[in-house]
C-alpha cells in the first residue's frame, strides 16, 4: 500500500478555531532521545513516556467522565457541547488545530483536528466519540456514574471506557510523541455515536478533504479478553421487521369457535417456530453465512459472560465464534398480544412480533430482508393473513485486514501485549458507522481497535475501564504511529 496521502496537501488552510494553540508540527530533531531510528520509539521508551504521562491522562479522563454528555437526552445537550469543547481543548493543548463542527444548526458537535507530521509521512485519522449512553438507574451503580471511581483493577464511570478512554488513548499517543510525530494525525471525535450517528454521512461529505487519510483508527471496539488484544475485522449487520398475523376480523368467543378457527397467537407462534430448526440453527433460506477466524471461545466464559441460566443448551452448529460473529441470528425482541392478567375467553384476532435479524458479514440488508420476508410469507400457517413491515436496517462490515497498515498494527499490538498477537475478532453487534467510513474513504486502511474488554459493561451500570489493559492500548497506539511511518 502506498501510505503517502493522495488527498492531503499537508496545508490546512484556515480551518482553525479558537483552540489553535499556534504551535503545530515543528518536527525538529531537537529532543530525539529514545529514538532508535527515524520515526520510531523503542517499546521501552514508549512505556516510560506513558508512565510519566499517566497521572495527567488519568485526570483528563476523569474530567471528561464528569461531563454528562448523554446524546440521547435533550435536557443534557449543553453537556454534549461541553464535552466537545473539553475534547477540543485537550487536543489543542498538544498542538492540534481543532474546530468544532456540526452538520447543521442544532446538530451534535464533532471535533475535527489536525497535527502535521513530517512532509511525505502518512496521514492517520483517529476516531472516537465524546457522547455517552444514559446512565439509567443510579441505584444500580456502586459509585456515582459521573464520578470516576477506582475499585480493584478498574476505573468506573459512564464513558470511562466507551468512549472517553478512546479519546484519551489518542491523546496519550500524541503526548508520547510530542512534537516529533512520525505521521500526520487528524481527529474526528463525534458527539452522536450513541444515538445512531445520524449526521455522520453529512459530516464526512462536508469535510471529506480534511478527514481523508491513509489509515483510519476507529477506537470504539474491544479486545478479545484482558491480556488478549484484537483487531475487529467484522461486524454483523441488522434487519428488524415487524410481523403481524391476523386470523379473524374481530375477537370471538373461544368456547364457541375454538377447535375450528385458529387464534392469531397460536398461528404466530407456529410461524416463529419455523424460523429455527430443532437444534436452533436458522432455517431461513437465502441468508449468507461465512467462516470465522480459528478462535477458541471457551464455553465456561460464554456462559459466564452471557448470563445463561444453569443447564441451558447453547443453540446452533459450528464453532462458538462462527455462531456469534459470522452467521446470521434471529431473536424475537417484542410481542404484542393480550396480557395474561385479565385475559378473556376470546380468540385473539391479531398478534404481532418484532423479529431482530443479525446478518452475517458478506450479506446485505436488501438480500436478508427479502429472504426474511419470503420466509414469513411462505410459512404463515392455515391461510392466515400476514403483514411484514421493515423497521430498520444496518449493513454488516467485513474488513480485509491485509496489508502494511494491518501488519503495522499487529506488530504494535504484539509488542504492547508482551508477545501476545492480536486476534481477528468479529463483533456480533452492529456499528453501522464503520461502514460509513469504508464507503467515504474506500482507499484507506481501517483499523478498528478499542479499550473495552468482556467485562467493561459499556452501556450498562458499573461501566469500567481495565486500567492495566488501557495502558497497553495506549502503548500500542503510540507504537502503531511509529510503525506506520516506517512502512
Ligand atoms: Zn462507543
Amino acid at each position: 500500500m502506498d501510505v503517502t496521502s493522495p488527498h492531503d496537501s499537508g496545508h490546512d488552510s484556515g480551518h482553525d478555531s479558537g483552540h489553535d494553540s499556534g504551535h503545530d508540527s515543528g518536527h525538529d530533531s531537537g529532543h530525539d532521545s529514545g529514538r532508535d531510528d527515524a520515526g520510531t520509539l523503542s517499546v521501552a521508551e514508549v512505556r516510560s513516556r506513558l508512565a510519566a504521562e499517566m497521572p495527567r491522562l488519568r485526570a483528563d479522563l476523569e474530567a471528561l467522565v464528569a461531563i454528562e454528555s448523554v446524546s440521547a437526552d435533550p435536557a443534557r445537550a449543553g453537556e454534549v457541547e461541553r464535552s466537545a469543547e473539553a475534547t477540543a481543548a485537550l487536543l489543542a493543548a498538544e498542538g492540534v488545530r481543532t474546530e468544532i463542527v456540526r452538520a447543521h444548526e442544532g446538530a451534535p458537535p464533532a471535533v475535527l483536528g489536525l497535527k502535521q507530521g513530517p512532509v511525505g509521512a502518512p496521514t492517520v485519522l483517529l476516531y472516537a466519540h465524546h457522547d455517552v449512553q444514559p446512565e439509567n438507574d443510579h441505584a444500580e451503580w456502586d459509585s456515582p456514574p459521573y464520578v470516576a471511581t477506582e475499585r480493584g483493577e478498574r476505573l468506573y464511570g459512564r464513558g470511562a471506557a466507551d468512549d472517553k478512554a478512546g479519546i484519551i488513548a489518542h491523546l496519550a499517543a500524541l503526548r508520547i510523541w510530542g512534537d516529533d510525530l512520525p505521521v500526520t494525525v487528524k481527529f474526528f471525535i463525534e458527539g452522536e455515536e450513541e444515538v445512531g450517528s445520524h449526521t455522520l454521512p453529512a459530516l464526512l461529505a462536508a469535510h471529506q478533504d480534511r478527514l481523508a487519510a491513509d489509515v483510519i483508527v476507529i477506537a470504539d471496539s474491544a479486545n478479545f479478553d484482558v491480556g488478549v488484544p484484537a483487531l475487529t475485522t467484522s461486524l454483523r449487520g441488522m434487519v428488524r421487521a415487524d410481523v403481524e398475523v391476523r386470523t379473524l376480523t374481530h375477537a370471538v368467543h373461544s368456547g364457541m369457535w375454538g377447535g375450528l378457527v385458529p387464534d392469531a397467537l397460536m398461528t404466530l407462534s407456529r410461524l416463529i417456530a419455523t424460523l429455527h430448526d430443532d437444534a436452533g440453527n436458522l432455517a431461513i433460506a437465502g441468508l449468507y453465512a461465512g467462516p470465522a477466524a480459528d478462535v477458541d471461545y471457551p464455553e465456561a466464559r460464554l456462559r459466564a459472560e452471557s448470563g445463561a441460566v444453569e443447564g441451558l443448551q447453547l443453540i446452533g452448529d459450528g464453532t462458538a465464534v462462527e455462531r456469534l460473529w459470522t452467521r446470521p441470528a434471529l431473536s424475537i425482541t417484542g410481542l404484542d398480544a393480550p396480557q395474561v392478567e385479565g385475559a378473556s375467553n376470546t380468540l385473539v384476532p391479531a398478534a404481532r412480533a418484532r423479529l431482530s435479524l443479525r446478518i452475517a458479514p458478506g450479506d446485505t440488508t436488501d438480500n436478508a430482508a427479502d429472504a426474511l420476508r419470503r420466509h414469513v410469507e411462505s410459512h404463515t400457517p392455515w391461510g392466515a393473513s400476514v403483514t411484514f413491515t421493515l423497521v430498520d436496517t444496518g449493513e454488516a462490515t467485513r474488513i480485509d485486514a491485509q496489508g502494511p497498515a494491518y501488519d503495522a498494527a499487529r506488530a504494535a499490538f504484539t509488542a504492547a501485549w508482551d508477545g501476545t498477537a492480536p486476534i481477528d475478532m468479529g463483533v456480533g453487534g452492529s456499528i453501522p458507522f464503520i461502514a460509513e467510513f469504508l464507503d467515504a474513504f474506500p482507499s484507506a486502511a481501517v483499523l478498528v481497535t478499542g479499550v473495552e474488554d468482556p467485562d467493561t459493561r459499556a452501556h450498562g451500570a458499573n461501566e469500567g475501564l481495565h486500567l492495566a489493559e488501557f495502558e497497553r492500548v495506549c502503548v500500542a497506539e503510540a507504537l502503531l504511529l511509529g510503525n506506520l511511518a516506517a512502512e
